[in-house]
């Protein structure tokens, strides 16, 4: 059995779970699991179709993106995912998929605003949207730009990714990270919700107002703060 088992174990049922929750079509998308003492993430193999999938056939990689065990091609969002676990040494997965309605707010460059308490108990700001790459960037390694982009983009702004675990690239697509798998794929998930929420809101009423800040604060402090009292 590999060393990289647990890992193996995690990348696969999380790429598993995208389908099932309606986040990818075919093989897009991606999850990857991180094992920080061993310095290396378990990622999907490229083009390979979910129901041929299993935990040998997740591909090890290290946080240089060099492949440290496996016969397949790591997915090709590899360097992306590398870049981002080499600079935030607090996450442990990264999920990538071309959800509709993320995918949409991408496509149209914006960030997504915050409407409503759905969107405050996960994250207090937008949902931040990187800028389109540039064409150096494309030209050049553009998966590995990809996470400078998200980087740089979070850097600007001033936020943390412990705090935003979300983000949208510019005519692209989402990336999604957290401690786990877990809560990586869930914060997948609930993007989607909040960026189908936030434009069937903007159908709605075109001018609807931002959520309030005393809201804002109360909903995140519900779930995340010292005096947090949502769940069991
Ligand atoms: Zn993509």
């Amino acid at each position: 059995m590999s060393i990289y088992q647990t890992i193996r174990e995690a990348a696969f049922e999380a790429n598993m779970k995208l389908p099932r929750l309606g986040l990818v079509l075919f093989t897009f998308g991606n999850v990857s699991a991180a094992d920080r003492d061993k310095g290396v993430f378990a990622i999907k193999p490229s083009g390979v179709p979910y129901e041929l999938l299993s935990p040998a056939k997740m591909v090890i990689v290290d946080f240089d993106g060099k492949t440290v065990e496996g016969d397949l091609r790591p997915s090709s969002d590899t360097l992306t995912h590398a870049v981002l676990y080499k600079h935030w040494e607090h996450i442990g997965a990264i999920v990538h998929t071309h959800s509709t309605y993320a995918t949409a707010w991408c496509q149209s460059q914006r960030s997504i605003p915050i409407y409503g308490t759905t969107h405050a108990d996960h994250c207090t700001v937008h949902i931040p949207c990187a800028p389109p790459m540039e064409d150096h960037m494309i030209a050049g390694d553009y998966e590995y730009q990809t996470g400078f982009q998200i980087i740089q983009c979070m850097e600007k702004q001033g936020l943390s990714y412990q705090e935003v675990e979300m983000m949208l690239v510019g005519n692209h697509a989402p990336f999604t990270w957290g401690i786990d798998t877990d809560k990586a794929v869930y914060n997948s998930a609930v993007l989607e919700s909040i960026a189908k929420m936030a434009y069937l809101t903007e159908q709605i009423r075109a001018d609807a107002p931002h959520l309030k800040d005393s809201l804002i604060k109360k909903h995140f402090e519900r779930k995340h703060g010292p005096g947090s009292y949502y769940g069991q």
